[in-house]
């Protein structure tokens, strides 16, 4: 019953947020990242069904896209797509569907993107194959490499063509295939014939259900106000009829965002993309332990506390969500209205949200840490005594909070790194022994060591991580920073 009224779509966006974030390439003092605005009223059911046809067509247009470019043959077609633009054109989709051209292509240049990110992605597992296999010499590596690296002989390769490399990289690519140092010439028919195999292999073929939202640019929206109410208008499909959905700020952007349709709150949620400039503080010098919690959402080495008030708001949303659904279930013959019930749970989530960042921020500037240790529990381990409360929690801790975390301390220069959490409550962070807890409590009955269980926690998520019991670096900066990540 509970699971129902969970807002586990609120998680998914948010994880997806981040995948969009983690795909785009990460500059050496610049992130990326996705602020959002939301509708301030309610949207009706007409203008979220202008918005949804949107979205089904623009699903359409990019299940189309990938299967007619998604495969081998087209790979030499993806850059740099002028010709699927053309001949997306001129295929008649658009005029079937009478789709806005707008949004028609933003659909078409939204696939591509997911088919060339599918591509590197696949050259990146061959790579990592070719490293791991044992039968290739030097020689056969290097020429593999090579030829992945270079498109056009790759592309050739894959489509069983013949290699024709011009330029200096012809000198190159002589040198390779002349290569004897291994006492034989490398077979180049056999290698390409494995490049081959590994790519029918990899490559997936791509489909999307998800007709949830759609990209925009500023040729179909403009901010604007509206009957006094500040908002922005988006174009439908209707010629010269555009929507104007309120919105809770009044920041105005130039650029292309991406709106993502919520309707079971009648509602839209605008993702905005922004280059945050890293910032770097001489002065974050401290490593940190953190003990997350459900009542208290951050507990530190030294016994600080943040985030104090995190289980009284979520016990409220808790308590709202259940008696909402039982008087649902009684009155549901008479029909009720939801909008009442959907209003106030927005206006719960979004008081949840803001209190997680600004606790979040709090802690960073109190801290001023250089790098946060942080235990990662194993699943299942609930501690506490509240199942109820618990479980509505660790959707949250797993995705909404740890996520923020992950942001702000990437925005701020900041390292995380997970440590093993199992009996991460129970050990003694004096001597070592394992102790054990009442309440809030923790007792050593070793070394008579005694703290706040919580605080005891964030201790052993220090020494674990200085003793390298480390799970995983969440985020190293600079060294990541630099990198272009491909997902
Ligand atoms: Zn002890």
């Amino acid at each position: 019953m509970l699971a129902e009224s969970l807002p586990v779509s609120n998680l998914a966006f948010f994880s997806q947020t981040f995948v969009i974030y983690e795909k785009r390439d990460l500059l050496a003092d610049k992130i990326c990242k996705t602020i959002h605005q939301y509708n301030k009223e309610l949207l009706s059911p007409e203008d979220m069904g202008k918005l949804q046809e949107i979205a089904d067509d623009y699903c359409k247009v990019k299940n189309y896209v990938y299967q007619r470019y998604g495969g081998i043959k087209s790979i030499s077609k993806l850059y740099p797509g002028y010709t699927v633009q053309n001949e997306m054109t001129s295929a008649g989709l658009r005029a079937q569907l009478n789709m806005p051209s707008v949004y028609f292509y933003l659909a078409v240049f939204e696939a591509l993107g997911d088919i060339k990110t599918q591509w590197a992605k696949v050259k990146n597992d061959i790579l990592a194959a070719i490293n791991k296999n044992e039968r290739f010499t030097p020689q056969d590596k290097h020429y593999l490499r090579f030829v992945i690296k270079i498109s056009d002989c790759f592309e050739k390769i894959i489509n069983g063509k013949t290699i024709e490399v011009s330029g200096e990289m012809a000198e190159q690519y002589a040198r390779i295939i002349a290569d004897r140092s291994g006492g034989k010439a490398i077979d180049s028919d056999n290698l390409n014939r494995y490049l081959r195999r590994q790519v029918r292999r990899k490559l997936r073929s791509l489909h999307t259900e998800k007709a949830d939202g759609f990209a925009i640019t500023e040729r179909a929206y403009r901010y604007g106000v509206h009957e006094n109410k500040k908002g922005v208008f988006l174009s439908t499909k209707e010629k010269r009829k555009r929507i104007f959905v309120p919105l809770t700020d009044e920041n105005e952007y130039r650029k292309q965002l991406y709106i993502k349709l919520l309707p079971e709150k009648s509602g839209i949620e605008i993702a905005v993309p922004i280059e945050v400039k890293v910032r770097q503080h001489e002065d974050y010098q401290k490593e940190i332990g953190l003990s997350v919690g459900v009542w208290q959402m951050f507990t530190t080495d030294s016994g600080n506390v943040y985030g104090e008030r995190l289980g009284e708001l979520n016990r409220k949303r808790v308590d709202f969500l259940e008696a909402a659904d039982r008087s649902y279930r009684r009155e549901k013959k008479n029909n009720p209205g939801r909008e009442k019930y959907k209003a106030h749970k927005q206006r719960l989530d979004a008081g949840f949200e803001t209190y997680v960042n600004q606790e979040i921020n709090r802690m960073i500037a109190q801290e001023k840490p250089s790098v946060i240790y942080i235990p990662r529990l194993p699943n299942g381990t609930s501690a506490g005594h509240n199942r109820r409360i618990n479980y509505a929690m660790s959707v949250w801790k797993r995705g909404f909070i740890r996520e923020r975390l992950t942001l702000k301390c990437r925005e701020n220069s900041i390292e995380i790194v997970e440590v093993i959490g199992k009996a991460i409550s129970t050990q003694c962070s004096m001597c070592g022994a394992q102790g054990k807890y009442e309440k809030e409590k923790f007792c050593c009955h070793v070394c008579g060591y005694e703290a706040d269980k919580k605080m005891n926690a964030a201790r052993n998520a220090i020494s674990r991580g200085r003793t390298g019991q480390r799970l995983n670096s969440v985020y190293v900066p600079r060294e990541e920073t630099r990198k272009v990540v491909h997902v």
